[in-house]
């Protein structure tokens, strides 16, 4: 009798995340079946990961919609801390959703390190701007200044609806900057919210410089840190208490994806880390 070996499914993985990442480093942009390949292929093998689809839309004569992954080690024996992670907002930046991706591989290989969470992954949040390679959606809008103002635009609809349900005790997004020079993030009003930031930075920074500029982006920056941010970019509800912390992660878009890719998973893990201690110091005080 023939059966798989037990590494088969992450040779599969490997396989469809190379080609994958080999399409997007030169500007192709596989349909999104192809796309979310590698986090499909994940779900089949993973007790902890399910796939579903946040809604549908259509644009024009194609049918559209917003993907969904849920990541969570075991069922919850007692409250778990809820995060969402969102990648692809800007149709045009590619390693964010790279990096959700080898991400949520790695915690699916040690799911002790993702125990005390429950993440919901948001890797395509601009389907249509995906597809044609645009910082906006096909609406022409972008879409990470549309948040809480009554934005006609569906994938809005659907992410504001995503936030209010979920009540996140921690928001990041991953977006890419071709005007930087290096790694950097935003840190929204909570002090928080800088304490996650820093050492996703250090961590990033070990792969890719972090940008020193003191104006990055238009903004103020201190230690590659910036605390303002535009009106309507992707947040917590207003009225959401308490607030979570808010994190935006910056990849340098020149350079290679696969390095911005893992600075990613590096900036992220070390999220998790300062989350875990920072509640559990909590807990302690
Ligand atoms: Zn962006």
């Amino acid at each position: 009798m023939h059966s798989l070996s037990p590494d088969a499914p992450h040779r599969l993985w490997l396989e469809a995340f190379d080609a994958l990442s080999r399409q997007l480093e030169s500007g192709q942009r596989p349909p999104v079946k192809d796309l979310l390949m590698p986090l499909m292929l994940q779900v089949a093998s993973s007790p902890y990961l399910k796939a579903n689809a946040v809604g549908f839309w259509d644009q024009g004569p194609a049918r559209l919609w917003l993907p969904r992954f849920l990541f969570q080690p075991s069922p919850p024996a007692k409250p778990r801390f809820t995060l969402g992670l969102f990648a692809g907002i800007h149709g045009d930046e590619p390693a964010g959703i790279l990096g959700l991706m080898d991400f949520v591989r790695e915690l699916d290989h040690h799911p002790d390190f993702g125990l005390d969470f429950q993440l919901a992954l948001y890797p395509l949040c601009n389907p249509s701007g995906y597809l044609a390679k645009t910082r906006e959606s096909a609406s022409g809008r972008d879409l990470n200044r549309e948040f809480w103002r009554h934005s006609p635009e569906p994938e809005i609809a659907l992410l504001e609806q995503e936030i209010l349900r979920h009540k996140f005790d921690g928001i990041i997004a991953l977006h890419s900057d071709d005007t930087c020079n290096g790694f950097y993030g935003f840190a929204r009003d909570r002090l928080i919210s800088e304490q996650m930031l820093t050492p996703a930075l250090a961590a990033a920074g070990r792969l890719l410089p972090c940008d020193p500029s003191p104006l990055i982006d238009g903004f103020h920056a201190v230690n590659s840190i910036i605390h303002s941010a535009y009106d309507g970019i992707l947040s917590a509800s207003p009225t959401q208490r308490p607030q979570p912390f808010e994190v935006i992660l910056e990849s340098p878009q020149n350079a290679p994806l696969s390095l911005q890719r893992q600075a990613f998973v590096s900036a992220l893990r070390a999220i998790l880390q300062s989350y875990r201690s920072f509640m559990a110091y909590s807990a302690d005080l």
